[in-house]
């Protein structure tokens, strides 16, 4: 095959490599899937066969019940596929069992970022740079406004209320895959460890997490204490469970949310949030140029996200470039 990448072929609903007949996050139901992580956009039931690290299939079963066909692959492991196509899982460094994908056929490499960040994470590997010569990569936050702040500081914000309040609680609405777990996490490397409050929906999600050897401290669940054992208590819980009458059981609750988008104002304030958390496992801006920098791909394919402002970077600083128009990939796991 001519070294024109036709056998790697972006589609709406996915990543289409078609000498091995496999999609990468499709959308819909496929007979082979390569699966970059378990958010649900990019993770859904219903494939013949699934290839995933095994974090991200124990997180594919506990969500969406995909059981068969599934083979993992481990970091660094490289898996031989038809046609000739070799697939090698490496870490991403945005949730448990995250993975870029390189993909190698012919003497051309290409990598599929899936989502990532560059920040340190205490609940998975770092992401590492992998030279290649496409580099297909998300661009969630794909702004210059988007700069995420140092973690440390979004975490004080919390331990300084409570310290401030001690007879009230602060709820944290933070997502129940990965985003939950880092901020519990990193609440825990601030040196705080007394017991955290859970809401019912974060459960299942922090026993794998811990069963995976992630250190969260003593976990509780909110329905098994009365209001009083919450007070001067962190308390996590779904953004839906935020503003809804589930909260009325806990001590005079200080709402916070942990998002990339509580940069935006008007994001706050549409979830009557007293504390937003700028905290995202996506790349920010500058993360974005420095990954292209640092992997320096003859060419960078943009999804994921807002990928006018790449796709004019790259233009400005001679780097080719095209945005890809991928269905269903939404902000509903930051
Ligand atoms: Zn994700
Ligand atoms: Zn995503």
């Amino acid at each position: 095959m001519a070294a024109d990448f036709s056998w790697i072929q972006p589609h709406p609903h996915g990543i289409y490599v078609a000498p091995a007949d496999c999609w990468i996050d499709p959308s819909r139901a496929v007979d082979n899937a390569l699966v970059t992580h378990g958010h649900a956009d990019h993770a859904r039931g219903g494939h013949g066969k699934t290839v995933a690290t095994p974090e991200t299939l124990a997180i594919m079963k506990l969500r969406y019940a995909t059981a068969d066909g599934a083979t993992p692959v481990a970091y660094g492991e490289t898996l031989s596929l038809m046609g000739g196509v070799d697939a090698t899982y490496i870490p991403a460094g945005h949730v448990l069992g995250s993975a870029q994908i390189l993909l190698e056929h012919a003497g051309e490499r290409v990598i599929v970022t899936g989502d990532y960040k560059r920040r340190p994470d205490p609940t998975c590997p770092p992401f590492e740079v992998t030279p290649c010569d496409i580099l297909i990569t998300e661009a969630t936050f794909g702004l210059p406004v988007f700069s995420h702040p140092p973690i440390r500081q979004e975490i004080a914000k919390i331990t300084d209320r409570l310290a401030a309040y001690p007879d009230a609680c602060v709820l944290v609405g933070a997502y129940a895959l990965g985003k939950a777990q880092r901020v519990i996490a990193e609440i825990r490397a601030a040196g705080h460890h007394d017991p955290i409050y859970l809401h019912g929906a974060m459960e299942k999600m922090c026993r794998l997490y811990q069963e995976h050897g992630v250190d969260l401290g003593e976990l509780r669940l909110v329905a098994d204490h009365d209001k009083d054992a919450m007070r001067g208590s962190v308390v996590v819980c779904p953004p839906s469970a935020l503003n809804d009458r589930w909260s009325r059981r806990l001590p005079d609750p200080i709402t916070a949310m942990a998002s990339g988008w509580m940069r935006v104002r008007q994001r706050a304030r549409q979830r009557n949030v007293e504390l937003p958390l700028i905290i995202s496992d996506h790349a920010d801006w500058d993360e974005l140029t420095q990954t292209i920098r640092e992997v320096d791909p003859s060419e960078s394919w943009i999804t994921h996200g807002r990928e006018e402002a790449l796709l004019r970077w790259c233009q400005l600083n001679q780097r080719r470039a095209r945005a890809l128009a991928l269905v269903g990939r939404e902000e509903e796991d930051e």
